[in-house]
């Protein structure tokens, strides 16, 4: 990025945060739909308690809530801070990549990936399950990653499939000895698949530092996340899905150059 212009630095920062944020604020609506089984095309957003459409001002990301000071205009009725906690996180995560990959076609790809992971995020969270149609759009999505990639397009192809392939037929063979074992389901079927598509984006290495970072952080979420009625041992009493979407997009961010750097430890790199 160019450092010697602090009003354009400005200006892409704050568009950045504003794409983030709108982005997250659609991505929430979908998953809120998604959960209670509305149409995710379903018109316009309207008040949870009072059914009120909502108007141009009750939808500004984050500035919403904040005026409105988390009350419906129409109703009075409470607005979940999840809201604008979503939109905050999302403008945040939009300047992290904007940083990391500066102003290159690479950065609005990655946004469009760390949504997806979003919505997977908070989709599991609420229901502890993964739909399909998450892993087709990040499937989707690499694919056309290959139109902008600056890798060869056989090594992009290959590298990611392999990523894939690896990781999650790893997983799978780890979780179905740990089923035999325990004689219950250790790991969610979506948990697999979505680490069939993290490997896409990260590549065998990054996605392997994936998993280690991924289980680190799930165990956090366990710890820290109130216990809502789920049963101790019940796979879904550890929210993977969220732990894997933050672990792959802290190793979008900075996965490449540790992996070199411990592979260089060895000399392998
Ligand atoms: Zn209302």
């Amino acid at each position: 990025m160019p450092a010697n212009d602090w009003g354009f630095t400005l200006y892409i920062t704050i568009l950045a945060a504003v794409t983030g944020a709108a982005g997250g604020s659609f991505v929430n609506c979908l998953s809120w739909r998604l959960v209670r089984g509305q149409k995710v095309s379903k018109g316009r957003s309207c008040c949870p308690s009072c059914g009120h459409v909502l108007g141009v001002l009750d939808l500004v990301p984050v500035v919403s809530w904040f005026a409105l000071r988390g009350r419906c205009r129409y109703c009075g009725e409470r607005i979940s801070f999840r809201y604008a906690a979503v939109e905050l996180l999302s403008a945040f995560g939009a300047i992290c990549l904007l940083y990391r990959f500066g102003l290159t076609p690479a950065a609005p790809y990655y946004l469009v990936f760390s949504l997806i992971l979003l919505g997977v995020a908070l989709t599991d969270l609420e229901s502890y399950e993964i739909p399909d149609r998450f892993h087709v759009a990040a499937i989707l999505w690499w694919c056309a990653g290959a139109l902008i990639t600056e890798q060869p397009l056989g090594s992009y192809i290959i590298k990611g499939l392999l990523g894939g392939i690896l990781i999650a037929g790893g997983m799978l063979a780890v979780s179905l000895v740990f089923d035999r074992l325990l004689g219950r389901e250790s790991l969610g079927g979506g948990d697999v698949k979505l680490f069939f598509v993290t490997g896409l984006y990260l590549g065998p290495a990054v996605n392997l530092l994936n998993v280690i970072i991924s289980c680190l952080l799930a165990l956090i979420l366990a710890a820290l996340l109130p216990d809502s009625g789920r049963k101790p041992g019940d796979p879904a009493a550890i929210p993977f899905g969220p732990a894997i979407a933050a672990g792959t997009w802290l190793c979008l961010l900075g996965g490449g150059p540790l992996v070199s750097w411990y592979l260089g430890l060895f000399g392998l790199s």
